[in-house]
């Protein structure tokens, strides 16, 4: 198939039939694809210019409940409609299902026609757009980890979650024999990915039984969050179709080690990288500097959006490489953030402490809001540790609960000024939700533990 980029390729496929179908779309809290199937031709018509969702899609939980307290929506306003808006320059075909093109909206106020604010794609957009007011520009990439299993979603759903096989029997890390035997599912994600567009790097065996990773290219801060949305859903999708399942649940056996989605950033000016100066200590320059000064100072602040779910704080156990501790290192994996690509013009930031559930729009915008301040008030970065950084009792520790992230996000001066406080109130209400619903669960564990011996 050749490649719908844009609006006029797209309009020439669907009169010649060879695009049927348009999938129109906004990425949602939990970070998902929501939205309509769109016959082509009603698409390049009529839709193109906008189309409406119910606003609960914003202020729901993972199970698409409708929680209460939320101020943009509820019942008592009716919920109502949001405007979902194409953005054309994101249209890219989908090779992995037949005669159908995609298309990222921006969700925007029924009656004004402004962005909602708390919408993940403006949350970014607003920290993307205060990076440029100081000159810069931001470039990104997400590492996607998840795991591979030996049975379909449906037929695990239905057997009660249990006795889950990871689809390999050992740990795969940079394994290829393993990984051979896995091309039927990760073939046709790499080629597919690529031919819609995303600047796929590769894909390795991750450090467990059925662990896999994907790489994608830096680019633009948006364009990496969209790249990392599609390619999730791209994942979970093409391993159905495969009759396997794939998951991002960060955490999903105690004795594995969990899934995370490591942050690589770096800060540009006039094309060239505003982190590197060459002749400075590690390459780093002034800016690097203040920046993740920012990231560091302000990271429990912003927790919550790098851990949003009660299963994200389960990853969190020593000796896993899921760090906790807010210290950069260089090339050392157990510290928070890492330098990566020191000494040269690839010198970067990587965070390392979210989860595999994490919303990249998100926890794009509130790092980009951390470095922002950093380079504003040009924080001081105090010097780089070593060693293994878990025993490291001197260094301050991100939140490591929900409630406690929930708690520090409430609290945040900072993360209310740069996001503003109707985004803040949002978020904290979908993070006590999560809290509340947990909270009411009776669960297997207590049970196992208890019902005898209590
Ligand atoms: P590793 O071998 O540690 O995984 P890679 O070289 O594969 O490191 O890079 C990891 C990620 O960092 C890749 O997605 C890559 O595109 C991204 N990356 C490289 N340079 C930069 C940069 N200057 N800014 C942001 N991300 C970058």
């Amino acid at each position: 198939m050749t490649k719908p980029r844009d609006f006029d390729a797209l309009k020439a496929m669907v009169e010649t039939g060879e695009i049927d179908t348009v999938l129109v779309c906004f990425v949602d809290m939990q970070g998902r694809l929501m939205g309509k199937r769109f016959h082509g031709v009603n698409f390049i018509k009529y839709s193109f210019e906008e189309t409406h969702c119910c606003n609960y899609l914003l202020a729901t939980d993972i199970e698409m409940s409708t929680p209460d307290g939320y101020v943009s929506t509820s019942w008592q306003s009716g919920y109502g409609d949001y405007v979902m808006k194409p953005d054309l320059s994101t249209i890219r075909p989908v090779p992995w299902l037949e005669a159908t093109a995609l298309v990222l909206c921006d969700v925007l106020d029924h009656h004004t026609k402004e962005a909602v604010s708390h919408s993940p794609r403006a949350v970014l957009k607003k920290q993307i757009s205060s990076l440029g007011e100081l000159g810069f520009e931001a470039k990104m990439a997400t590492e996607l980890e998840f795991f591979l299993f030996e049975e379909s979603f449906d037929y695990i759903r239905k057997s009660g979650f249990k006795d889950l096989k990871p689809i390999s029997g050992y740990n795969e890390d940079y394994h290829i024999f393993q990984t051979t035997k896995e091309e039927g599912v990760m073939r046709p994600i790499r080629n597919h990915l690529f031919e819609a567009g995303l600047p796929i790097e590769n894909t390795k065996g991750e450090a467990e039984a059925g662990q896999e990773e994907l790489n994608i290219r830096y680019s633009s801060a948006l364009d990496c969050a969209d790249h990392h949305s599609i390619a999730k859903h791209a994942i979970k999708e093409i391993a159905w179709q495969n009759g396997h399942a794939a998951t991002f649940l960060p955490k999903w056996d105690k004795d594995r080690v969990g899934s995370s989605s490591h942050i690589h950033q770096s800060i540009w000016k006039n094309g060239t990288s505003a982190f590197y100066e060459k002749s400075a200590k590690h390459g780093m320059s002034k800016v690097m500097k203040y920046y993740m000064a920012g990231l560091i100072k302000y990271a429990p602040d912003y927790t919550y959006f790098l851990a949003p779910n009660i299963n994200s704080y389960k990853r969190f156990s020593k000796g896993t490489f899921a760090p906790t501790k807010t210290v950069w290192s260089i090339d050392n994996r157990t510290a928070g953030f890492r330098l990566c690509g020191e000494g040269t013009e690839g010198v970067r930031a990587e965070c390392r402490i979210g989860g595999s559930d994490l919303n990249p729009y998100l926890a794009q915008a509130v790092m980009l809001a951390a470095g922002i301040k950093g380079i504003q008030e040009k924080m001081d970065l105090s010097p780089a540790t070593t060693g293994d950084v878990y025993n490291d009792t001197k260094a301050t520790n991100i939140p490591q609960t929900l409630r406690a992230a929930t708690e520090k996000l409430r609290n945040s001066s900072f993360l209310r000024e740069a996001l503003g406080e109707d985004v803040v109130d949002h978020y904290v209400r979908a993070a006590e939700w999560e809290q509340e619903e947990f909270d009411r669960v009776v669960t297997d564990w207590e049970i196992e533990r208890g019902f005898e011996r209590a």
